[in-house]
Order: C-alpha cells, then structure tokens, then sequence
C-alpha cells in the first residue's frame, strides 16, 4: 500500500533498525538502577570507562581542550584540515614524517568519516568491498549507503590465526566481476575480536595483493583500519604492520583510515583522518583532491578544536610524551581486565577468538541474539554479532570481568543448539 505524506524516495526507505548496542546500554543501565551497580555487567558500548563508571578522558587531552582559546573552538576549519594536521597525524601514526612516501591526511569525523572517503572513492557503483567476517557492523551500513556491497571471508583458519587462504580466494572471486578491488583490514586489536595481525601475517597479505595485482586492468586499494592502534602493545610492535607495505606495485594504493577517538580518548569530538601513503606526488595530489571534494560535498569541514588538540600534542615532544604516557595507564587497565577474562575463561572452558589486545573481546556461538537474551537474565549486557557475542571490556571493571565467562559459560551450555 502506498504511504501518504511520504516522500522518500524508493533507496530510502529503511525497515525499522534501532541500534542495537545503545538499546542493549539503556536496559543495562536501567537494571543497574533496580537491583544495584554490583550486580549488572554491562558490556555494551565501545567507550573507556573507570572502576567507577566514569569515562576515562587523557588529562593531557581535557587540560588543552579547557584551554583552548573560542576562536579555535567555534572556527571553520579548512575543508581538508589546518595546514600542520597531515604532520600530527603522521607523527601520531608513524611517530615521524614520513620520508619513503608522498603521505596526505584528510581530515574526517573520526575514522567513519575515513571509511566512508575510502567506500565512495575508491570503488565504483555495484561494486564490493572485501573484509573478514567478524567485523565493525557499520562497514555494511556504509556500503549500502553508497550503492556499494560488503564481502567477507572467513577471518581465522583451524589455527586461529589470519586466514591468508580466504582473503586470496575472496580477492580472486571479486576479481572476476569488478576492475577496483578494495581490502578493508581493521588491525591491531581488531573489534570485535582483539586480534593483532602479525607482521608474517601482513607481509603475506602484500604478496597476496602484489600476485593480483600482476593482472595490471585491477586497481587494489588496501584500507587499513587502525582505529585502535595505540592500544596494542609497544608503538614499535603496533607499527610492525607498516614495514610490510612499502614496496607496492603502480596499481596499488595503501590507505589508512586514523581516528582520534580513542587514542585521543575523544570519540565525541568527531576527529580522524583518511591517510594516503603513495608512491608519487601526482598520486598523493590526486588522492587529495578527490577526498577534499568529497568532504566538501558531504560534511563540509571537520570540527577544528581536535585538529587543534592533536597539532597541539604530536608537535610539542612534552606534551606528547605526557599524553603517551597517560594512555599507557589506560592501555594497562584494559589489559589487565582482558587477563581477568581469559584466565577465567581458560578455567572454565569458555572457547574465545584469539585475542591480543584492544577493547573487545569475541566468542564465537550460534543464535547470538537468543544468547545475550538469556545472559540478559542473568543481568549480563552484551552486543549480539552475527558470529557471536561482544563483551566489551574497556567498559567493564576487572572484577566483573573476572566473573563474566562462567555466566557465559553456563548461558552457553544451557542453550547448545
Ligand atoms: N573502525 C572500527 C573498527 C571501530 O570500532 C570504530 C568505532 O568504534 C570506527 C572505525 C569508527 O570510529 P570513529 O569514527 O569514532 O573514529
């Protein structure tokens, strides 16, 4: 039947979809309120927060923003960032300028923002994007918005780790139906899983992309999704992954996909970067026109003050040192809660995926949204994947990270299929 007083037009119109993980906080958090903070585990949302429940924020970060001055608070910023932001980014990804690559950083709102560049300008309509099967839910949503489609293989083989075999044959299938072949990789502490790509790893996934890329019609874009970079071990074994991707044939470009939200613990503030690493300056002229018309055509300019806050940091070595220094507290907590995890699970069986660090961790099931029903019972909030359930720990205290997988354990057991 033909709705009244709608417009929409027909690619519009959506099924009622409300998010899951903000549905999943607010019952957690009215449960807290009924029967007391102590007995709700609620592992929904992707946000650091303390033993007490408060956000966890870098002082370095908070102490800037208070003194920033109105102007760089309320000001445009230019379309693709102030004029040091592609030397803070570099500084913060790479921990220097980068000199074996013509690099460029376009601002965006957060790494969304960046993904969102990479979809539309990097495929052509129809076309698909290729990503393993555990993955951050909203790279469909993204694809769908932009006529694009999500394709995924298999993240693990039968020995847990990166499942070379799968991303090979995925990129030989899609080779066969489309010209533009874009590789989405969120890596280190990958969400949901906690997964680290090994340098070995990253190093075959090159070979992989330069043995396509002998067929010189395909144009192989590798996006690499670094979202959660800095909360993965020292910033030498994170960055291993970059040392992997310098020699890369003329039809391959890397980009990576950088955000501010968690590394600059200010997912609010909307900041990130889509990063080119090219291999000539046309290449990085081009990659920056495309994206600043994009921004332009899309959301304009990106909010000043965290361009600002992150010049701010990575240009002035104290001020890095004391932000690095602080994060590495919150790096320790996480870690800790994530050892609190596995030992229990280790103890009680409960089979996750292969965690290294990062805020997430993964446990692979069936019937995913009847589980976190019946752990809602026992008043344990966690997100629903496709292949398993989330449990978030940058959200949840040690202790009751400690006391969660038995309850999973048991909720699993209750409920084999
Ligand atoms: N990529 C991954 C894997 C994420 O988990 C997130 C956010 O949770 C993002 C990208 C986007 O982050 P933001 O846009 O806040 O930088």
């Amino acid at each position: 039947m033909e709705m009244k007083y709608l417009t929409l037009a027909e690619h519009a119109v959506r099924e009622y979809a409300p998010d899951k993980i903000y549905m999943a906080n607010q019952i957690a958090k009215r449960a807290a309120a009924l029967y007391g903070e102590d007995k709700v585990i609620n592992s929904t949302l992707g946000e650091c927060m303390d033993d007490n429940g408060k956000l966890m924020i870098l002082p370095t970060v908070e102490n800037l923003l208070r003194n920033m001055s109105i102007e760089d608070m309320c000001s445009y910023a230019p379309i693709a960032g102030l004029a040091e932001f592609n030397k803070a980014v570099q500084v913060s990804l790479f921990g220097k300028e980068v000199s074996d690559h013509f690099v460029e950083s376009v601002a965006t709102p957060g790494s969304c923002g960046a993904l969102r560049h990479a979809v539309w300008n990097f495929l052509d309509d129809g076309e698909a994007v290729i990503t393993t099967n555990w993955n951050w839910g909203p790279y469909k949503g993204i694809c769908e918005e932009h006529n694009r489609r999500l394709e995924t293989f298999e993240m693990f083989n039968e020995y847990d780790s990166f499942n070379l075999k799968g991303l090979d044959d995925k990129i030989d299938e899609l080779a066969h139906e489309q010209n533009h072949i874009l590789i989405i990789l969120n890596t280190p502490a990958h969400n949901p899983t906690g997964y680290s790509m090994t340098k070995i790893e990253m190093d075959n996934v090159v070979e992989i992309i330069k043995k396509h890329a002998r067929n010189s019609t395909k144009k192989i874009t590798l996006c690499l999704d670094v979202s959660y970079i800095d909360f993965d071990g020292t910033f030498e074994e994170s960055r291993e992954i970059f040392d992997s991707i310098s020699e890369m044939p003329e039809n391959v470009m890397v980009i990576v996909a950088f955000s501010m939200s968690k590394s600059y613990t200010i997912c609010g503030m909307r900041c990130g970067a889509l990063v080119c690493l090219a291999h000539t300056e046309e290449a990085m002229r081009m990659f920056k026109q495309a994206m600043a018309f994009s921004s332009r055509s899309v959301w304009s300019n990106t909010v000043r003050s965290a361009q600002k806050l992150l010049i701010d940091i990575c240009l002035n070595s104290e001020k890095k040192t004391s932000a690095d220094m602080e994060r590495n507290l919150f790096k320790e907590i996480i870690a800790a809660r994530s050892r609190a995890f596995l030992e229990e699970a280790e103890q009680c069986g409960l089979k996750c995926c292969p965690y290294k660090s990062g805020f997430f961790i993964a446990v692979p099931c069936k019937n995913s949204d009847l589980i976190a029903e019946k752990l809602k019972e026992k008043h344990v909030y966690i997100v629903a994947m496709p292949y398993g359930i989330r449990f978030s720990l940058c959200a949840v205290t040690k202790d009751k990270c400690r006391r969660t997988p038995k309850i999973i354990k048991e909720v699993l057991n209750n409920n084999a299929l």
